[in-house]
């Protein structure tokens, strides 16, 4: 196929004016024909798009953007998704039924039902931690309840964003979807215009830009955000399983993702216990030297690798530390000694570091965890299933795993998102919802014209009775 050159993909950042308004309505003109509603078409679509994820240059693209280790790529950014496209196409059918509700005794004849509908023309904005796994989780669900779609991947992630521009209008209908690449300015201009829904994944500031220009036309929105994750770990564990979960899902990707464990909360002695398996599991994981391991990720940009670079002064680094500002690498590294007013607990750190912050118990933790910014995921590690449901009972923000890290995300059936750092939920039937329009239908008969008269002016003494 003749990559990017179809109107599917665009880059309107040389033209004046707002470059997107044509392609707007493009989309809006297939969508009031019709061409996204039958289901044979979103199927068609739907399987489209899980061939475009075997493109052999996935990989690649995501390797030259964060050297992303082929496995986590295959593991998050394919497999996934995936799983996503099978889950969809097999239930499809059941999500797009109308669902009949409750009659009262008025409306015994008639028909009440929730109708899915479809929203029209949605635009869904990425971040670049997992440039290819957010790009399509949203999609799938936009693309299932029917809608025509703008997608932007992030400019930050440039390879894996031209693959996604070049190589994604190959296998959908340009006529009802396309791929946007814009930088700030330009995506500034795209949401001038109105859309009828806003899907954005990324940092809570510019979900404040998004919200205030959807308000403009009284667009919704999904805003998916960040959140620093805490990790309570038990005095009463398996100490060198923990270890290992906990550094699988903070250094996963170098730590750069939504998901992962953010910071420790243990006590004193947990804290001595986890030190030693900590480093264990770390040189399990990437040998003695992290640098040369072909497992461990490089830091997106010159940016972020800057702004987590001056993390490591928070605490004292007992594990780790080291940093090669050409490669972008920074080693996987455990900070103790870290108080909850220091500077890598104010922000999500989105990079390999693990502070611990000790509690002495499991209500300090729960009061410390309470008392922050709230988080999208919490973590508990226990062997005793009261301190888990304390846990759980009494954190009630974001989702929740006990005893492991990142698992949750495996699952088609859990939906996503917190609450202070989220606006709404996805993944799997969540998305499907999130892109549908739930529209109340009630089809009268015509029969019983007797019995509606009752209702009809003038309102009688014998009528006011009723
Ligand atoms: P970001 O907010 O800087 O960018 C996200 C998207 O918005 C990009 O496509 C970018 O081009 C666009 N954008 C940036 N500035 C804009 C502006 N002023 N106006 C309009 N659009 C703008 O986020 P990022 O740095 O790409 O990603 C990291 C952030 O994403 C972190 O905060 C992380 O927690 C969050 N994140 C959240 C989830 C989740 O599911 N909750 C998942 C991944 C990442």
């Amino acid at each position: 196929a003749d990559r990017g050159s179809g109107k599917g993909s665009m880059d309107c950042s040389a033209t004046s004016g707002n470059p997107y308004v044509e392609l707007v309505s493009c989309l809006q003109a297939a969508w009031l024909l019709g061409k996204t509603r039958p289901m044979e078409y979103r199927v068609a679509q739907l399987e489209a798009l899980g061939h475009f994820l075997d493109e052999k240059n996935i990989l690649d693209a995501l390797a030259s953007d964060m050297r992303k280790p082929p496995f986590e790529a295959e593991f998050c950014e394919i497999l996934l998704c995936k799983n996503e496209v099978n889950d969809t196409l097999n239930k499809l059918g059941t999500w797009m039924k109308d669902e009949h509700v409750e009659k009262n005794v008025v409306t015994q004849l008639d028909s009440a039902f929730i109708c899915k509908d479809l929203y029209g023309v949605v635009l869904i904005l990425t971040p670049w931690n997992c440039p290819v796994h957010i790009v399509l989780m949203s999609l799938i669900g936009a693309i299932a309840a029917g809608n025509c779609v703008i997608v932007k991947p992030s400019e930050t992630t440039k390879n894996t964003e031209r693959l996604v521009a070049e190589a994604l209008p190959c296998y959908l209908d340009n006529d009802c979807f396309a791929v946007v690449t814009a930088g700030v300015e330009e995506t500034t201009k795209l949401l001038e215009n109105k859309f009828d829904y806003i899907f954005f994944t990324g940092s809570p500031s510019v979900g404040r830009i998004i919200m205030t220009a959807a308000a403009k036309h009284l667009t919704p929105v999904t805003l998916e955000l960040g959140g620093k994750n805490p990790c309570y770990v038990s005095d009463n564990c398996e100490v060198q399983n923990v270890a290992r979960r906990v550094a699988w899902g903070r250094f996963f990707n170098a730590g750069q993702t939504c998901v992962a464990p953010d910071y420790i909360l243990c006590s004193v002695e947990m804290q001595e216990k986890l030190m030693p398996a900590l480093r264990e599991a770390i040189t399990e994981f990437y040998g003695s030297n992290p640098q040369e391991s072909p497992d461990f990720a490089r830091i997106v940009g010159d940016k972020q690798f800057r702004r987590i670079r001056t993390l490591l002064s928070s605490g004292r680094v007992a594990i780790g530390g080291q940093t090669d500002e050409q490669e972008r690498y920074i080693a996987p590294t455990v900070l103790v000694d870290v108080q909850p007013s220091d500077p890598v607990m104010q922000e999500k750190i989105l990079g390999p570091i693990l502070p611990i912050v000790t509690a002495a118990s499991v209500d300090e933790a729960i009061n410390l965890i309470n008392t922050r910014e709230q988080p999208l995921i919490v973590y508990v590690f226990s062997s005793d299933k009261k301190v888990m449901n304390q846990v759980l009972e009494w954190t009630s923000r974001g989702g929740f795993c006990g005893n492991d890290t990142l698992m949750h995300m495996t699952l088609t059936s859990l939906p996503f998102g917190g609450i202070d750092s989220s606006l709404g939920k996805y993944h799997s039937k969540s998305t499907f919802d999130t892109f549908t329009h739930h529209r109340s239908c009630l089809h009268r008969s015509m029969a019983l014209e007797t019995t509606n008269a009752l209702c009809y002016p003038p309102y009688t003494q014998q009528k006011l009775g009723l």
